[in-house]
């Protein structure tokens, strides 16, 4: 028996209702997974920056007379992936990087430790490395007097996690209980020796400011992770600053108001309190807004905002 012919007219209408729909869920999606990231008007988890400042000054010892940073790893990340609601073929330059204060009796305080090149090339493929900073770095964190993180992602911690100096640093690191129990989810960044001389280092317990140092203090600011810490430095100059980890990944994020895209968390890559992060966005936002605000915020993985640093000579590029 011969089937019934449809009426061309009315399969097109069909198949035009049909690619309809399809559009409109992969809008909703998109909407949904790479362009919302909401900032709540005030922020609970606002950092007393008063409080703070007292604090890095309440100890007799002098504060550090520099700030460096070592690039370790720069490249680009897609900007849809940094920033909600970006364009998804524009891209973001990125940095894989450490810090040191230097204080004038040469006693250094390092802050993250970036990864190894098999850390980078996992993490971000074809990166460009560099081992001699890299080098460098390993060979600073023996010598410091303290070594602590932004957080305990193996892009902050991996220099630690590979060290073939654990003995001779293991006595140096300042982590805190969720950094020194969190980081294991991939091992491949660490050796299975320094997972052993990590797990027994003591803990450092705080909350929610602490001064390990004259200048320096660590304030609590889980979200980004368990262990996520902002870390505040007063150098003797009068410069102050800010590291914020990666609450953003770049300044661009903080200007304007916008997250990271909730499909970072969704595919299961970063499982943040988005809530706390939220509200930490709202505060940094507000800080850095403020006509008055002399604080450099630094954000871990701004390539852009870092080089803008060196050249202004507000961060010295290379180690002591
Ligand atoms: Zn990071």
């Amino acid at each position: 028996m011969a089937r019934p012919r449809i009426c061309p007219m009315i399969r097109a209408k069909k198949y035009g209702t049909i690619a309809a729909i399809a559009i409109a869920a992969l809008l909703i999606l998109k909407f949904i997974l790479l362009d919302r990231s909401p900032v709540p008007e005030t922020s609970p988890e606002a950092v007393n920056l008063k409080l703070v400042r007292a604090l890095a000054r309440a100890s007799r010892g002098e504060l550090p007379q520099s700030l460096h940073v070592l690039i370790i790893a720069e490249g680009a990340f897609p900007k849809s992936a940094v920033i909600a609601g970006e364009g998804l073929f524009k891209k973001k330059p990125m940095v894989f990087d450490s810090f040191q204060a230097v204080f004038a009796d040469k006693k250094t305080v390092i802050i993250d430790t970036a990864m190894d090149a098999a850390g980078v090339e996992k993490m971000s493929k074809g990166m460009p490395f560099f081992a001699d900073r890299y080098a460098a770095m390993q060979t600073a964190m023996t010598k410091a007097e303290r070594i602590i993180l932004t957080h305990e992602h193996p892009d902050h911690m991996g220099g630690i996690g590979k060290t073939e100096a654990m003995d001779k640093i293991k006595d140096r690191l300042l982590l805190t209980k969720e950094q020194i129990d969190d980081p294991y989810r991939d091992k491949s960044y660490f050796t299975e020796d320094n997972i052993r001389a990590i797990s027994s280092v003591k803990p450092l317990e705080y909350d929610p400011y602490f001064s390990p140092a004259p200048g320096i203090v660590l304030i609590r600011a889980a979200g980004h992770s368990a262990g996520s810490q902002m870390i505040y430095v007063a150098l003797k100059n009068g410069e102050e600053y800010l590291f914020v980890g990666d609450i953003v990944w770049s300044m661009e994020n903080l200007e304007k108001l916008k997250g990271k895209p909730y499909l970072m968390n969704a595919a299961g890559f970063l499982k943040e309190d988005r809530a706390k992060v939220a509200a930490q966005i709202r505060f940094l936002h507000n800080l850095t807004a403020d006509p008055e605000n002399k604080v450099h915020v630094v954000v871990a993985h701004d390539l852009e905002q870092i080089k803008d640093y060196i050249a202004r000579g507000i961060v010295a590029e290379g180690f002591q």
